[in-house]
């Protein structure tokens, strides 16, 4: 059930509809826009008549919601979330992102060269691994606490966010001093609890598709995390797997389009793990970029043959420095902009 209040509804008539809906049995969420107030209903509540909110006072407009992504459908943020940071970046506005940096951390050379580098390019974000989700248990699987403070420090001294990925519960609170934003990975969309948990946290999520997730299983579980009150959640299309093998994964840019027509959340795009190679990153970057999303997210290495993970998909910092000024040509046309 989604409730939109008038531009000038007063508190008392919000709290109206709130205990109104309470009663019923909803869970209430609220979103103030820049227009108006939206509440939305979520829950099995008893039967109820869209009419007796329709002529309760300060109500503009209210219906059912069909989808069954509730809280992560448009509908419940038409205007489109902008996630805000300290720094003054903002995603979701009228910036497109960039996030940078190698898949894992690997040393405290490694990641304040990779910092240095992709800030000079124009990256607001360094991401790097610290816990690494690897196919195989013998692979590298991450320097876990020391890279997230090799992390945070890097980030400091070049005026950089961080991105680094969370894989488990446990790991949530080793985290929270370090970064700016938690990654959910592909192969951690639908760990529920996880999500659930991630639900409670206020930092904002980067939730990347699974590897075989349709759209609808994404905003799914985008819907897990809003559903615990933690609105501030970005989608990421990194590719995914189909029958093609002369890439890594298939990278869906038409996702990018149809999230953004469904959801109101950003929608970032990954072409590293999307192609899986070094020469097609930036064809599907420029793409994404055309495409409308929100942000990149994009591995670079200070010497991607030497990296210990995903070398093969990694740029250059020069060939990221030559990338990002043609994004910026791109992003003019379809008005947006890059710093
Ligand atoms: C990564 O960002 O390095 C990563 C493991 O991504 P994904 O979860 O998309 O495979
Ligand atoms: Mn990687």
């Amino acid at each position: 059930m989604i409730v939109a209040m008038e531009q000038k509804a007063t508190e008392e008539q919000i709290d109206n509809v709130i205990e109104k809906l309470v009663d019923l049995g909803f869970n209430v969420h609220r979103t103030t826009g820049v227009v108006q107030t939206i509440l939305a209903g979520v829950g099995t509540p008893s039967s109820f008549e869209v009419a007796d909110f329709e002529v309760m006072s300060g109500v503009e407009k209210a219906h059912r919601i069909s989808s069954p992504y509730k809280l992560a459908g448009r509908d419940f943020r038409p205007e489109g979330t902008v996630i805000h940071f300290a720094n003054g970046v903002t995603i979701g506005g009228k910036e497109v992102v960039m996030m940078a940096g190698p898949c894992s951390v690997e040393s405290r050379e490694q990641i304040f060269k990779s910092a240095e580098l992709v800030k000079a390019a124009g990256a607001q974000f360094l991401r790097g691994g610290a816990f690494k989700p690897r196919s195989s248990p013998y692979s590298f699987q991450g320097m876990g606490l020391e890279a997230l403070k090799l992390l945070r420090e890097a980030g400091d001294k070049f005026g950089l966010l961080i991105t680094s990925e969370v894989m488990e519960i446990s790991q949530i609170d080793v985290m929270l001093p370090y970064i700016d934003v938690f990654q959910v990975g592909a192969r951690n969309m639908q760990n529920f609890n996880l999500l659930r948990e991630l639900g409670q946290v206020r930092k904002p999520i980067l939730l990347k598709r699974g590897i075989a997730a349709t759209i609808e299983e994404l905003l799914l579980s985008a819907e897990y995390i809003l559903a615990g009150g933690n609105y501030e959640v970005m989608l990421c299309e990194r590719g995914i797997r189909t029958f093609e093998t002369y890439t890594r994964n298939t990278m869906d840019i038409s996702a990018i389009p149809v999230v953004q027509k469904l959801s109101h959340l950003p929608m970032i795009a990954d072409p590293s793990h999307g192609t899986g190679r070094r020469d097609k990153v930036a064809p599907m970057a420029r793409a994404s970029v055309a495409a409308g999303c929100d942000g990149l997210i994009i591995e670079v290495h200070p010497n991607p043959d030497k990296a210990m993970s995903d070398g093969a998909q990694s740029l250059s910092p020069e060939q990221f420095a030559k990338l990002v000024p043609e994004l910026r040509i791109i992003a003019t046309a379809v008005g947006r902009t890059i710093a």
